[in-house]
């Protein structure tokens, strides 16, 4: 278990991104999921599910579910990079499990990373859900993935490596991470032992993904402390459902509407089904935090960039927006005036 004490120095920040995030220094916070998750005001048309993300506990036991659908906002990832069909599915069960893990957590503001570093050929995944339940997506990797197919699983693409789970609660408030690392061969694997390890909550994960859709299904089992006390305690509960989430198949979890999920597992269980909140893609860069970076590396390396290139150019490895700044805009950048096109 990696779980840091409370003051302990945490990892180099070695996730930045360019034209991305930057987790801040982090200490342990109070275990951040074991709080209720938040109320939104995002509501769906419960006829139309498509990216959006369904809330439903179990009226009988102390355990939570969140079930998600990215199609849109999955597409958007897509399009904007051309990943390889390899590490496309990893990277959309990962935007699927932000996305359900962002929901059993409270975020008044800031954002939840998940990240995965793997010793190769995939060196990076990393996903980001805002508060406001946007959603953004970036991968590494070296080589050529062909010969991996598009079957790999996450064991397969990473090597081994370690998962990373950041809560930066905003500005002038504490991050929390925690590392493990990678145990298990599929995405969801990697991820229950994380909860497991790190956070001590009994988690399930049903993820797939396919170059249309992302989608998941998560199951929580609360702390005797936590939650609500059911009715009449089912204790056999969670053991049942957590079966019966694997007897969904990924055809099912791609292919149904959320609510045919939710009768195909749990049709036989007393369910509190919540109303969906709408999700979508969204990238946080800007010609000003690029502006900011040219700051953060100072004048003296801007100024040499800019004689031996003409320009300075910087790619947002997320959303694959590039951002050029001439000597005008360099120096504008660096004076802190906002910088335009
Ligand atoms: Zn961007």
């Amino acid at each position: 278990m990696t779980r840091r004490s409370a003051g302990q120095a945490c990892e180099p920040p070695n996730n930045e991104i360019d034209g991305g995030i930057t987790i801040p220094p982090c200490t342990t916070a109070s275990n951040a999921f074991w709080r209720p998750a938040q109320g939104y005001d995002r509501t769906v048309n419960p006829l139309d599910d498509r990216d959006s993300l369904q809330r439903f506990v179990f009226e009988r036991a102390r355990v939570r579910g969140e079930l998600v659908r990215l199609d849109a906002s999955w597409q958007e990832v897509l399009r904007r990079h051309a990943y390889p069909p390899a590490l496309r599915a990893a990277l959309g069960e990962l935007m699927a499990a932000c996305a359900l893990l962002a929901a059993t957590v409270k975020l008044e503001e800031g954002a939840l990373v998940l990240q995965v570093q793997g010793g190769g050929p995939v060196t990076l995944l990393v996903v980001e859900c805002q508060s406001d339940l946007t959603l953004r997506a970036a991968a590494k990797w070296e080589g050529d993935l062909e010969l991996l197919g598009s079957g790999a699983t996450l064991r397969g693409l990473t090597a081994g490596g370690r998962c990373a789970l950041t809560i930066d609660p905003g500005p002038g408030k504490q991050a929390y991470q925690s590392v493990v690392p990678l145990e298990g061969l599929t995405t969801a694997d990697v991820l229950e032992h994380y909860m497991e390890r790190s956070e001590q909550l009994e988690t399930r994960f049903l993820l797939a993904a396919d170059e249309h859709r992302a989608a998941g299904v998560l199951l929580q089992k609360l702390p005797g402390a936590g939650g609500r006390p059911p009715r009449a305690e089912d204790g056999d509960l969670w053991d049942r459902t957590a079966i019966l989430l694997r007897t969904l198949t990924r055809e099912e979890i791609l292919g149904r509407p959320g609510a045919d999920i939710l009768r195909l597992l749990f049709h036989q269980e007393d369910l509190r089904v919540f109303e969906s909140i709408a999700v979508r893609f969204a990238c946080r860069c800007s010609r000003e935090r690029v502006g900011g970076v040219i700051r953060m590396i100072g004048a003296d390396e801007a100024r040499a960039l800019l004689t031996e290139r003409g320009e300075i150019s910087v790619t947002c490895e997320f959303c694959n927006e590039t951002y050029v700044f001439d000597h005008g805009q360099t120096e504008a950048a660096l004076r802190g005036a906002a910088a335009h096109r």
